[in-house]
C-alpha cells in the first residue's frame, strides 16, 4: 500500500494553537542548509515555500521525527492537548 492510502486511513481532531512553531523564523532561512524536515516527515507537515517554511501541523502523525532531526533545535515540539491529534485506527 502507497504512503499517501495509509495516510488516507488516518484521522485527526485539529487543535489550536499550533502544537508545532518555530522558535525563530530566522534560522531556517539563514543557518539551515539542507531543511531536514523537508524531507524526513512522513506526513509532509514542512514544506518550503518562497523563502519560508510553511508548517501544516494538521497533518502531524506525532512520530517526532522532525525535532530529533533539526539541527538547529528550532522546532518547539509539543504533544496536542488531551482528545486533539491524530487518531490511528486498529484492528
Ligand atoms: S530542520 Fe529545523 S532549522 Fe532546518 S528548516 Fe527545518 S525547522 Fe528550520
Ligand atoms: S512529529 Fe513526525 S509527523 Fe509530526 S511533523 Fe514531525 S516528523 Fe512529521
Amino acid at each position: 500500500m502507497k504512503i499517501e492510502d495509509r495516510l488516507a486511513t488516518v484521522a485527526y481532531k485539529v487543535g489550536y494553537p499550533p502544537h508545532l512553531t518555530l522558535r525563530e523564523e530566522r534560522i531556517c532561512r539563514e543557518s539551515c542548509l539542507d531543511r531536514p524536515c523537508t524531507y524526513v516527515c512522513p506526513a509532509r507537515t514542512y514544506v518550503w515555500q518562497e523563502d519560508k517554511l510553511v508548517i501544516s501541523y494538521e497533518n502531524c502523525l506525532e512520530c517526532g521525527t522532525c525535532r530529533v532531526t533539526c539541527p538547529e533545535a528550532n522546532l518547539f515540539w509539543a504533544y496536542p492537548p488531551g482528545g486533539y491529534g491524530v487518531k490511528y485506527r486498529f484492528g
